[in-house]
């Protein structure tokens, strides 16, 4: 069912009837973002400080409309494989951090990994996204071995790496093995709050990462997380403005959720609908874009994937690792799917995209300038 962006309110007597509609200034933001891409900061402070619900559908559904401009009512979907949750980096909102000694740690093995991918492609995926902490374990060798037997077995594939910064050398070797997708959220633009959050790591190598990913031809996802601790709206405006600028193919995008055993416990949950309202956004500026609706919005909300589809994404991302391990890839509590076989998950994930409307896409789900390369 979906909602009008009109909400008509009649009061019982009959006398009085007031319409609340979408406010003029936030329409016409909408409205000029939808045909130019692009809008000034004040615009986008504008938008995120008159969250209504009235006004919140509107933009809901332009970027929905957006969506469907160019990728109809496609949904592509991703087999993702947690392979690693052993990590040398530190961030402080991560459950899997290196400081975190509680974490049961596991990382696969390569035939577990190839085995994961089998049964995905079993199933109809016909991605994988590899992802995992930064496990030094897992060296160039050891990842172009990986790259190169899915690739050797299948050619019909997206690989998908999101294995955290590394060297220009060591993207473009996984790339020649075979990799076509890298994702790597800048986690937030602004430098300060990036160094607050990350613990000897800055924001401007994560940005000569996506610069150095770009440059070798994957398709590039970058991304960031809402309301994690010390962020303001100014900084999801500049969050806007850096995605605009590096126009990656994919952005990931999740509320920050608490966990207890990093240093940030206590802090509070981002919230669904401030991320809802940031999904639209990035539809709007980037209209091509491969938006999914993340793990963490299903987490936070139990509809929160649907919103999120009906708010401008087009890609789920269901888990394919073995069941054994699903519970130790702990980035924050309560992850949904935990105790789900991959064949449920695939099924579940299609009767949710169904019933916001859309089907489900079984194909690679390439950027679209790349479709057909
Ligand atoms: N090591 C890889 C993968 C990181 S995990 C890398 O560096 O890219 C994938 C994403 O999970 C992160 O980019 C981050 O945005 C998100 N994440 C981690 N901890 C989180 C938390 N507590 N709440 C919400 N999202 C989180």
């Amino acid at each position: 069912m979906r909602i009008t962006s009109l909400w008509e309110v009649f009061y019982l007597g009959g006398k009085m009837v007031t319409t609340f509609t979408v406010d003029e200034e936030f329409k016409k933001i909408v409205d000029a973002l939808e045909k130019n891409n692009v809008a000034t900061p004040e615009d986008y402070l504008y938008i995120l400080n008159n969250i209504t619900t009235e006004n919140r559908q509107y933009l809901s559904n332009v970027a929905s409309s957006m969506k469907e401009k160019y990728y109809g009512k496609d949904v592509y979907i991703r087999g993702i494989v947690e392979f690693s949750n052993y990590c040398k980096q530190n961030c402080l909102y991560c459950g899997i951090r290196k400081d975190n000694k509680n974490v049961n740690r596991y990382r696969l093995t390569h035939q577990e990994i190839i085995d994961a991918c089998k049964k995905g492609y079993n199933l109809g995926y016909r991605t994988f996204v590899l992802q995992s902490g930064e496990d030094p374990y897992f060296t160039d060798d050891r990842m172009i071995a990986i790259i190169k037997e899915i690739r050797n077995l299948y050619d019909d594939v997206a690989i998908t790496l999101s294995l955290g910064e590394k060297s220009k050398d060591s993207y473009r070797k996984y790339f020649k093995a075979g990799a076509n997708r890298y994702l790597l959220r800048h986690e937030t633009a602004n430098r300060e709050l990036y160094s607050s959050l990350h613990e000897n790591m800055t924001f401007q190598s994560r940005k000569n990462c996506l610069q150095d990913l770009r440059e070798i031809g994957y398709q590039v996802g970058a991304g960031f997380m809402v309301g994690s601790p010390g962020q303001n709206k100014r900084d999801l405006v500049d969050d806007l403005l850096f995605l605009k600028e590096l126009e990656p193919h994919m952005v990931g995008i999740g509320p920050y959720l608490t966990h207890e055993q990093t240093p940030l416990k206590g802090a509070s949950n981002g919230s669904l609908i401030d991320t809802l309202v940031m999904l639209s956004l990035v539809r709007l500026i980037l209209p091509k874009v491969l938006l999914p609706a993340t793990t963490a919005v299903g987490t936070i909300d139990d509809y929160g994937r649907e919103q999120a589809l009906l708010a401008g994404c087009n890609v789920v991302m269901p888990n394919i690792s073995p069941m054994e391990v699903r519970k130790k890839y702990e980035l924050y509590e309560n992850k949904i799917c935990v105790d789900d076989q991959p064949e449920h998950c695939r099924f579940c994930i299609e009767g949710r995209v169904k019933r916001t409307g859309n089907r489900l896409n079984m194909s690679r789900g390439d950027y679209i300038d790349f479709m057909n390369l």
